[in-house]
């Protein structure tokens, strides 16, 4: 085996991270950021990396993948889903638990930490809240957190049981962990498969109504209120939910909020062609609710961007609407979808080329802050993940051209499923290397593991 050169010096880069914008040298060595200066002078036994033009970030951390080991490993595993992070600039994962068997006990959680050394980025986990997602009983939330367990959900459900959801906030506060809520009525969801509006009546496609996730938002809202409990909320797709966060942390309450790119970059008319790919849940909005995310998105309410990577064999997705399981890939190209969006949004040149970002600086904070530090805050991984690109810090590093325009092709995907939805979207913003702990594992685009 290869012994991996340890010793980097980046140059010429700018760097942002959560002190801001600078111009800076940045020497890697032995797993931590040695120096971080103005101009470090060239020295033999560094590996030399020519960043300028580039962007020199903390390493991305995503809140919300789905690795489907153990159960559907034909769909995906820790180590392709991981490797899939690496390509799209992520240091760290925050895995779902709604794995076969569910991750709701000690025994489950010891088992998957043991897969997850293999991976050659930090992947973490966020346990069940319920048995078996059920809805039912409580699990033993204590033991998890023992055990570094530090987010709760039964995502790919909500807690329906407002008196069980209420026991589980006072018990998470009790330990020092935070729920993350999928928030979806199933009784309002009524079996639904799309947004309910124009589009699901004219494809006659029965649809889930936006209420569905607002009211359960508008409920938690009033249980944080009650318990004091702190509260993420995944995924937000409707205008009225990001508006319901945006007035409850006016308020001061414990809430965080994440939005997907495919919200902020798809609408529900993807799905005009039957186009099973685009069946996501919660699912693509009106573009009304595209611009009240965006809205959101300007005004600060999110404080993440999460992909909720959902791996699917072909054929669970090669069947009809109805019929089709819901979610989509998204490690690769996250990061181009919503920069390139952003660029719509702000009305920028599309003319791409090398060079300094278009965004001012604020709006290039403000994005990376949603796919780095904040994001590591909510997952209480902060000490190790989202910088600051500081001296003595962990090396998690992601370095990407701001500027360059690019496709995502099906020959790029190293995941074991096939369904993203951004083969046909202009992308910007390309990750070219991941730094995870000191080691380089993407190399001008290639992974190198
Ligand atoms: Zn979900």
């Amino acid at each position: 085996m290869v012994k991996p050169i340890r010793k980097y010096l980046i140059r010429g880069g700018t760097l942002v991270d959560s002190t801001g914008v600078r111009r800076a040298d940045l020497l890697l060595e032995g797993g931590t950021i040695a120096a971080s200066e103005a101009e470090i002078e060239r020295s033999k036994g560094y590996f030399e990396i020519d960043a300028q033009g580039l962007i020199v970030s903390p390493g991305f951390v995503d809140l919300h993948t789905h690795l489907r080991q153990p159960g559907n490993e034909k769909a995906e595993t820790i180590l392709s889903g991981s490797q899939a992070g690496i390509l799209g600039g992520y240091t760290a994962l925050v895995a779902m638990p709604n794995t076969s068997p569910t991750i709701d006990s000690p025994e489950a959680v010891s088992y998957v930490q043991q897969l997850a050394e293999e991976a050659p980025l930090d992947v973490y986990f966020s346990g069940a809240i319920t048995k078996g997602r059920l809805g039912e009983s409580l699990t033993e939330m204590s033991k998890m957190a023992d055990m570094g367990i530090r987010l709760f959900t039964d995502d790919g459900t909500g807690v329906q049981n407002g008196q069980l959801m209420r026991r589980a906030l006072e018990y998470a506060k009790g330990i020092g962990v935070t729920l993350a809520q999928h928030c979806e009525d199933a009784m309002l969801a009524n079996a639904g498969s799309i947004n309910e509006g124009a589009v699901s009546a004219i494809l006659g496609v029965k649809g889930i109504p936006n209420a569905a996730e607002d009211v359960m938002v508008a409920r938690d809202i009033e249980l944080v209120r009650l318990t004091g409990a702190r509260l993420h909320f995944l995924h937000i797709s409707t205008a009225r939910s990001s508006a319901m966060v945006q007035m409850a942390k006016a308020e001061g309450l414990p809430i965080t909020a994440e939005v997907t790119p495919h919200h902020l970059v798809l609408p529900d008319t993807k799905l005009m062609d039957f186009n099973t790919v685009f069946k996501v849940n919660p699912p693509l909005r009106s573009d009304l609710d595209r611009v009240g995310l965006w809205k959101a998105y300007f005004a600060g309410v999110f404080d993440a961007v999460a992909t909720d990577h959902a791996p699917h064999q072909k054929e669970a997705k090669d069947t009809t609407l109805d019929a089709a399981a819901f979610g989509m890939i998204g490690l690769q190209g996250a990061f181009g979808a919503v920069l390139g969006e952003l660029h719509r949004q702000l009305d920028l040149p599309q003319n791409g080329g090398r060079g300094r970002s278009d965004l001012s600086d604020e709006q290039l904070i403000h994005l990376i802050s949603l796919f780095t530090w904040k994001p590591a805050r909510i997952a209480q991984i902060d000490e190790v993940h989202g910088g600051p690109l500081l001296r003595a810090k962990p090396a998690n590093i992601t370095i990407f051209d701001p500027k360059l325009r690019w496709r995502l092709g099906d020959e790029d995907l190293v995941s074991r499923s096939r369904n993203s939805p951004y083969f046909d979207t202009d992308l910007v913003g390309k990750v070219i290397y991941t730094f995870v702990n000191g080691e380089m594992k993407l190399k001008e685009g290639e992974l190198c593991l």
